[in-house]
């Protein structure tokens, strides 16, 4: 690591020792180094596949029996075929157990995942906002109740929900779907108290999180970012560092003084 990055890395650790309230973003980044493509960057999706439509919430409105056979029938965009594969077959690495452990500690507050992959639930992460949904579940469009998804490969079209005979989807936020506003105020409540914000592994591109980095800018509050490649933060971030997810948090829990 060059000297530069040394000394902000050193400054990182400081910053969190000494806040009182610190919170951590994620983005697809996190889950790269447990095997899970993201969409944007270099070795994103986007890169081998193309960038796709995106329009699929207004698909599935439009007519979700159609939408659910062709779920049955595998008839999906191929950038979705190897994400959920490599959904199903990944595991939490070392730095999803470490946030875990920053929780406990006090350390972390909060977490605000942009990832749908279940896999900060399984570290152990509490207080989690999954703001893009969950793989493994199921969600009614009208109430917002989810449900556990029992199987990984569904064979038959979830029934209406039974609190209020909407229909459902999977929990997983479509593009163009709009965000559950009670996940959006639990967030936006989130970063309002908090006054450091630990931004890991997301581009800062995908709204309405990304929004909310700016008005905290405006509010005062230290934007770390940590990320292997440039982002959007870098106008608004205190202090940045070039790292993979997994690395930083590995050195972050040596220099965790509490
Ligand atoms: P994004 O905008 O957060 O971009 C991914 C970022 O990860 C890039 O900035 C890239 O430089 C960075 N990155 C790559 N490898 C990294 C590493 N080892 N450590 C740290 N950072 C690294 O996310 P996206 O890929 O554009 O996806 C947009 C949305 O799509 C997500 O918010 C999510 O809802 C969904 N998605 C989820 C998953 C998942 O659940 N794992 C994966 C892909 C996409
Ligand atoms: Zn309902």
């Amino acid at each position: 690591m060059e000297k530069f990055q040394k000394n902000n890395l050193k400054k990182i650790i400081e910053l969190l020792n000494s806040s009182d309230n610190n919170i951590i973003v994620l983005g697809a980044g996190m889950s790269a180094e447990s095997g899970i493509p993201t969409f944007r960057g270099e070795n994103g999706l986007w890169n081998k596949y193309g960038v796709p439509k995106m329009d699929s919430y207004n698909k599935f409105l439009n007519n979700p029996e159609e939408w659910w056979n062709n779920e049955i029938n595998m008839k999906m965009d191929k950038y979705i075929y190897e994400l959920r594969h490599k959904i199903n077959v990944a595991k939490p690495h070392n730095g999803h157990f470490i946030i875990s452990k920053l929780e406990k500690l006090g350390i972390i507050k909060g977490v605000i995942t942009q990832n749908i992959d279940n896999l900060d639930h399984r570290a152990g992460i509490k207080n989690l906002i999954e703001i893009h949904g969950n793989r493994t579940k199921f969600r009614c469009i009208e109430c917002e109740k989810t449900f556990d998804r029992n199987e990984i490969i569904i064979k038959k079209p979830p029934k209406n929900c039974p609190k209020c005979n909407g229909i459902v989807k999977f929990d997983t936020v479509m593009f163009g779907e709009p965000i559950s506003k009670t996940k959006l105020d639990k967030a936006k409540q989130l970063f309002n108290q908090s006054k450091v914000i630990l931004a890991i592994g997301t581009s800062a591109t995908v709204r309405p999180i990304s929004g909310l980095f700016w008005i905290a800018e405006k509010e005062g509050k230290k934007i770390i970012d940590i990320n292997p490649n440039e982002t959007n933060l870098k106008e608004i971030s205190t202090l940045n560092l070039k790292i993979n997810a997994k690395r930083f948090l590995e050195i972050l829990e040596k220099g965790i003084t509490k």
